[in-house]
C-alpha cells in the first residue's frame, strides 16, 4: 500500500512535539463548556441550578469513563468535568494530546448526542464546544488538594449563585443590584440573607449542588436468571447467577476531608 511506503515527504512527522506525560504523575484532564453564560441563557436553563444540565454533564462524564482507558475518578461542577488518570497508565504512550483530545471529543460528542435524553422538548439550538487542559500531579497529596480545589469552587459559586438568584427572582433585583448587594459579603453574611430574607437553610440545599459529582467505579453483584438446558432434561431450567460488574456511579459527597479517601482507599492504590 502507497501509505504504507516511505516517501520523501516523510520527514515532516519530525516536527511533531513529544508531549509524553511524566512517569508516575497523575494525569488530570479538566474540560469546561465555552461561553456556558450564554448557552444556559439560550437553552433555558434554571437558575441557579439546573438539574437537567448537570445530569446531562454527568452522563458524558460517565460515558468518557466507560469509552476511555484507565481513569480512576472523575469530579465535576457547573459545565465543567475533571478526569483523572492513573499514574501507571501507559494510554497512548502518555501522550498529552492524545488523552486530552480523546476526553473532550468523547465528552462533546455525547453532550449532543444524549441531549434530547435531558431535555426533551428543548431544542438543541446549536453545537456547544468545551475547552480542554491537562496538568500533572506528582503526589496523592497534590491530587487530593486539587480536587479539593474544585469542590471549594464548588461551593464558593454556588452559594454566591444561590443568593444572587434569590435576590433577583423572589425580591425583584436587577442583576446588577443583586452584584451589588453581595459585593463584598463573607459565607456568612450570604447564609444570613439566604436565611432571614428567603428563609431558606443553606444546609438543605441539594448536595448535588453544593458538593457537585464525583464518580467512581464500584463492584455491583447483579443477580440475574438464566435459562439453561440440562443435557438429561427436555424442559429449560431457570437459575440465579450472580455477575460482578464495575460501574460507574456518582456520588454527592465531600472530597476535602480525609473519610472519603479512608472509605475508598483503592482509587489512590495504583
Ligand atoms: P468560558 O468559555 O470562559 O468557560 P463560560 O460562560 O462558560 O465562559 P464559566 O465560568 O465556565 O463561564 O461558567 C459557566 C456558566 O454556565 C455559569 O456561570 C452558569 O451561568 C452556567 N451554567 C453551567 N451549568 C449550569 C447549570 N447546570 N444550571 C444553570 N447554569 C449553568
Ligand atoms: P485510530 O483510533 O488509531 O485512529 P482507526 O481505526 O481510526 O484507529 P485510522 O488509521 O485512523 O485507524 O484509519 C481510519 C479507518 O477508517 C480507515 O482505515 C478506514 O477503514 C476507515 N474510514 C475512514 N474514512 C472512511 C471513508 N470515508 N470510507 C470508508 N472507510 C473509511
Ligand atoms: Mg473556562
Ligand atoms: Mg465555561
Ligand atoms: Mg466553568
Ligand atoms: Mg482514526
Amino acid at each position: 500500500r502507497l501509505s504504507m511506503a516511505k516517501s520523501k515527504f516523510e520527514y515532516v512527522r519530525d516536527f511533531e512535539a513529544d508531549d509524553t506525560c511524566l512517569p508516575n504523575c497523575w494525569i488530570v484532564v479538566r474540560l469546561d463548556g465555552r461561553n456556558f453564560h450564554r448557552f444556559s441563557e439560550q437553552h433555558e436553563f434554571k437558575k441557579p441550578n439546573d438539574d437537567r444540565a448537570l445530569h446531562l454533564m454527568t452522563k458524558c462524564a460517565q460515558t468518557v469513563m466507560q469509552e476511555l482507558e484507565d481513569i480512576a475518578i472523575a469530579y465535576g461542577q457547573s459545565d465543567e468535568y475533571s478526569f483523572v488518570f492513573k499514574k501507571k497508565s501507559r494510554w497512548f504512550k502518555r501522550r498529552a494530546s492524545k488523552f486530552m483530545t480523546h476526553v473532550v471529543s468523547q465528552f462533546a460528542s455525547s453532550y449532543v448526542f444524549y441531549w434530547k435524553d435531558y431535555f426533551k422538548d428543548q431544542q438543541l439550538l446549536y453545537p456547544p464546544g468545551f475547552d480542554g487542559r491537562i496538568v500533572l500531579y506528582p503526589s496523592n497529596q497534590n491530587l487530593k488538594d486539587y480536587l479539593s480545589w474544585r469542590q471549594a469552587d464548588c461551593h464558593i459559586n454556588n452559594l454566591y449563585n444561590t443568593v444572587f438568584w434569590m435576590l433577583v427572582q423572589r425580591s425583584g433585583l436587577t442583576p446588577v443590584q443583586a452584584q451589588d448587594r453581595l459585593q463584598g459579603t463573607l459565607a456568612g453574611d450570604k447564609n444570613e440573607i439566604l436565611f432571614s430574607e428567603f428563609n431558606i437553610n443553606y444546609n438543605n440545599e441539594p448536595l448535588m449542588y453544593r458538593k457537585g459529582t464525583v464518580l467512581i467505579w464500584q463492584k455491583i453483584n447483579e443477580v440475574m436468571t438464566k435459562k439453561i438446558k440440562l443435557p438429561k432434561e427436555t424442559e429449560e431450567k431457570e437459575v440465579e447467577v450472580t455477575r460482578t460488574r464495575t460501574k460507574v456511579v456518582p456520588l454527592h459527597c465531600d472530597i476535602i476531608g480525609d473519610q472519603f479517601w479512608e472509605e475508598y482507599p483503592e482509587i489512590l492504590a495504583e
